[in-house]
């Protein structure tokens, strides 16, 4: 899907201004062939103090401006995303190598939902009430933004990532400096010439780089006063540490592994094209991927062997961008990763592959979608995010061990759990440590309902009016009137 042109913008915004990196050149790729599509300057270290600089001027200003006003503005970036969905799209697929049809149907329509949620959102806050809680004084609450937030995204659902991000903080009345994933930049910078037209100078600076370079240096700044991270759980704790230094505000989406539970009296045929759809979806590339399936013993088997054969047919690496329902890792290096942990889970003798489990031939950065079976509850395949198109499979007898399992994990982001029987469905949602519990379905997502971790997958909310919450503070205004009437 290389083919026609589609002009790739290279420049960073800073201050208003479009200007090019004056840092290290990075080749960008398409994970689908390998080929080099663009070279990107980062940011120099002198270009990220001038983007936090500029973030700090504006958030005098910003910070004032009305819910309203910032309503209006957040409807014009979902407007103008809308508008160039085709283009945008077209840069996503060629940037991640994920299927076009994908791209324009889900990431961008729920981008521009995004920012249209946050407009509507941050106009309808609600809170504690005002009121007399000494005699003589009226105490009231008021919301206020942070400051200065740096946002730092990952690389699975780059313009997406960064709508999750940048609409809550700036609804809230935050100033941005936002680095994208070092690897897909291009459809931020695209949205860059944008985001200065409609947005008063410094409002939002983006820079590209990676995250020893450009990322170290936001966290670590002291007019920085918000970090908010979507990555890995060792990247996360990194941040913890620089951010401590200034007592910044954190705010960290990490990584998943969710359980599957699958009752005896599941419906099959629903699990099945459930798993196939979202263990699988991005190349398993996704912190909520169904990846963790613990299945009972009465439906154990045949489970194994539809799914396996469901799995089996995914399609992907075609020429027919409409065929394809997945695309490739990011990058060797990850699909590399994704074959190590295969092969160690495959030297375990009880470990059984039911399909895929090698690296595709052809062209791009692709792993053939997988399923194990056999797998036991301490094995590295089971207790780790592999953060690929790889599923394993456990069995067990009574519900009581599936959950017990289930949450014997690091991991605390999503989790589902399939039965007829909803009692039991909300006996054990109600059991799991999990941000999210799907029944009788994984995956979606919603702009009105939290999105956001427990345990070693971070804290703090991503969409909802939560979101909002965590990109402001509470501040308590007490005023002294006698009491004279
Ligand atoms: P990553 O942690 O390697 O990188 C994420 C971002 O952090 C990148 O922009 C990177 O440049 C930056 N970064 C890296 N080191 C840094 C440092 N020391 N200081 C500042 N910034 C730094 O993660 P990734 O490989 O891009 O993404 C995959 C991970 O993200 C997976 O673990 C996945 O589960 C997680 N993820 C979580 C969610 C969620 O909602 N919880 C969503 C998507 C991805």
């Amino acid at each position: 899907m290389s083919g026609a042109p589609t002009p790739l913008l290279t420049a960073l915004l800073i201050d208003g201004e479009l200007v090019q990196g004056q840092g290290f050149v990075e080749p960008i790729l398409n994970p689908a062939t390998g080929e080099v599509l663009t070279q990107i300057a980062e940011a120099s270290t002198e270009q990220v103090e001038s983007a936090i600089l500029a973030a700090h001027r504006a958030f005098a200003g910003w910070s004032r401006t009305t819910p309203q006003q910032r309503a209006n503005l957040l409807l014009g970036i979902a407007d103008a995303i809308e508008k160039q969905a085709d283009y945008l799209a077209r840069l996503e697929s060629l940037n991640c190598g994920k299927p076009l049809h994908l791209a324009r149907q889900d990431d961008l329509s729920a981008t521009v939902d995004v920012f249209r949620f946050f407009a509507g959102a941050v106009r309808c806050q609600t809170g504690q009430l005002s009121g007399e809680y000494l005699p003589g004084y009226t105490s009231m609450v008021r919301r206020d933004p942070i400051g200065v937030v740096a946002s730092i995204a990952p690389w699975n659902y780059p313009l997406m990532m960064a709508a999750w991000k940048i609409a809550p903080a700036l609804a809230a009345g935050n100033t941005l400096v936002f680095k994208p994933s070092e690897h897909t930049p291009l459809s931020i910078l695209a949205l860059a010439p944008v985001l200065k037209e409609l947005l008063p100078r410094g409002v939002i600076n983006i820079l590209c780089g990676g995250g020893e370079g450009v990322g170290s240096h936001l966290v670590s700044h002291p007019k920085v006063r918000m970090v908010s991270l979507t990555g890995d759980i060792v990247t996360g704790q990194k941040i913890l540490q620089a951010a401590s230094k200034t007592l910044k505000r954190t705010h960290l989406e990490l990584g998943g592994k969710a359980p599957v539970i699958v009752c005896n009296d599941a419906d099959l045929q629903a699990v099945v094209e459930g798993v196939r759809a979202y263990g699988y979806y991005n190349a398993g590339q996704d912190c909520t991927a169904a990846c963790r399936i613990y299945a009972q013993a009465g439906i154990h088997d045949k489970l194994v062997a539809e799914l396996g054969a469901a799995v089996g047919s995914l399609r992907f690496a075609g020429k027919r961008d409409a065929d394809n329902e997945l695309g490739p890792l990011i990058s060797t290096r990850q699909r590399d990763r994704v074959a190590s942990f295969v092969e160690r889970a495959l030297g375990q003798p009880h470990i059984e592959r039911v399909t895929g489990a090698a690296v595709h031939s052809g062209a791009g950065f692709y792993y053939q979608p997988t399923l194990l079976a056999g797998c036991k509850q301490s094995d590295e395949i089971v207790q780790r995010e592999v953060f690929g198109p790889v599923v394993t499979v456990t069995r067990f007898d009574e519900l009581e061990q599936a959950v017990d399992w289930a949450n014997d994990s690091e991991y605390g982001l999503a989790s589902s759990v399939w039965t007829q029987n909803l009692d039991k469905a909300m006996q054990v949602a109600a059991r799991l440590q999990y941000g999210c519990t799907w029944i009788n379905s994984h995956f979606m997502l919603v702009s009105e309902m939290p999105h956001g971790g427990l345990k070693r997958s971070g804290y703090g909310k991503d969409l909802s009016s939560d979101s909002l919450q965590d990109y402001s503070v509470v501040r308590h205004i007490m005023a002294r009137h006698g009491q004279h009437l």
